[in-house]
């Protein structure tokens, strides 16, 4: 098991217990990040949590088992991964920043943590040994639904997880249809695994403290409806709320060869022409791929064709986290 963390605290952790004088608080925090010389960036999404109940939350939230190997993204100084390394047999944590990547061996002083200096949107399954099992992270707001359908494609062996994102993030990943915030990152994640709402995580457990609320998502991974392959079902999905606001005759015609088509398809999987995407279960979006694979229609849309909203969920570039305050 991992011994205490280098910092000024002792602690020693084991038994699977998270043990509070292990964790790192906004002392140690500030310590860390002082020592290193992090200045946190928005671009990287770097909101460091300094609250230790909130790392038992996370914890005790992931349904961890002994034997799961966890894979982190984003460790930044280490506050979550020293709850992790005592819950699991492995911690792997991959970490963008060299910086913050070279310091965590010796925040997180365990035999059974790997560290990956690498960007977790092109890590492939190979490099993890032992495989995940379990994703645990507090993500990087502006990349957290590309890295979790990412991580969900490459690592088949990832049986769950449990994320914190942004609390409007966490909403339309855990939606289902008919809700106005059901969309591209809901059906797509709906098609990995079932995803729940965990809670609610206010911004004064992060330095810097960001101007929105945090949501935790747990899902548990499940095999995706028969039918249709993946990358058939994901463009019927990208090109049903490309124009959300329209019907879905409309909103196919172009991914169908014409208006014509579409409906052509749409009547074989049995659904309305007039039905709009947010009304789809996934399982009716491998419906209509399963059908245009029998027609030969239906093709690709670029992402580039997506509304702004769904470009935000779906990997393409967006915004940085506001944060209000940089005060450790
Ligand atoms: N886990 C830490 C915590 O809870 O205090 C830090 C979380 S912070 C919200 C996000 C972390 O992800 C930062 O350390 C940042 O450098 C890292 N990061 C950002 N983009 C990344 C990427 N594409 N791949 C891997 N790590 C990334």
């Amino acid at each position: 098991m991992a011994d205490s963390p280098n910092l000024s605290q002792p602690g020693h952790r084991g038994s699977g217990q998270v043990e509070k004088s292990s964790l790192l608080g906004p002392a140690e925090i500030r310590e860390l990040a002082a020592r290193l010389g992090v200045a946190p960036t928005k671009k990287l999404g770097q909101n460091f949590l300094h609250d230790p109940n909130t790392i038992r939350r996370i914890v005790a939230a992931a349904g961890l088992r002994p034997d799961d190997v966890a894979l982190e993204v984003g460790p930044g100084l280490g506050s979550l991964t020293l709850g992790l390394v005592d819950a699991v047999r492995h911690v792997h944590a991959v970490e963008i920043d060299p910086t913050l990547a070279a310091a965590l061996p010796d925040t997180v002083s365990a035999a059974h943590l790997t560290v990956h200096p690498a960007d977790a949107l092109r890590v492939t399954g190979d490099r993890f040994d032992p495989a995940p099992t379990m994703l645990v992270a507090n993500l990087p707001y502006n990349v957290a639904v590309p890295v979790v359908l990412h991580l969900l494609a490459e690592l088949p062996t990832l049986r769950g997880g449990l994320v914190m994102v942004q609390k409007e993030v966490a909403d339309r990943l855990t939606a289902g249809p008919g809700s106005k915030v059901y969309g591209i990152p809901s059906v797509k994640l709906a098609w990995y695994a079932e995803a729940r709402p965990a809670g609610k995580v206010p911004p004064a457990v992060f330095w810097p403290v960001p101007n929105v609320d945090s949501g935790l998502v747990a899902f548990t991974r499940r095999t995706p409806p028969e039918g249709a392959g993946r990358a058939e079902v994901f463009a019927v999905v990208d090109a049903a709320f490309a124009q959300r606001r329209k019907t879905l005759r409309a909103a196919l015609a172009g991914w169908a060869g014409g208006p014509d088509r579409a409906e052509q398809v749409l009547r074989a999987a049995g659904i309305s022409p007039q039905a709009r995407g947010e009304a789809l279960t996934v399982g009716e979006f491998v419906a209509i791929a399963a059908a245009a694979k029998l027609s030969g229609y239906g093709g690709k849309l670029s992402p580039s064709d997506a509304e702004p909203e769904e470009r935000l969920m779906t990997g393409e570039p967006v915004g940085e986290a506001p944060i209000r305050d940089v005060t450790p």
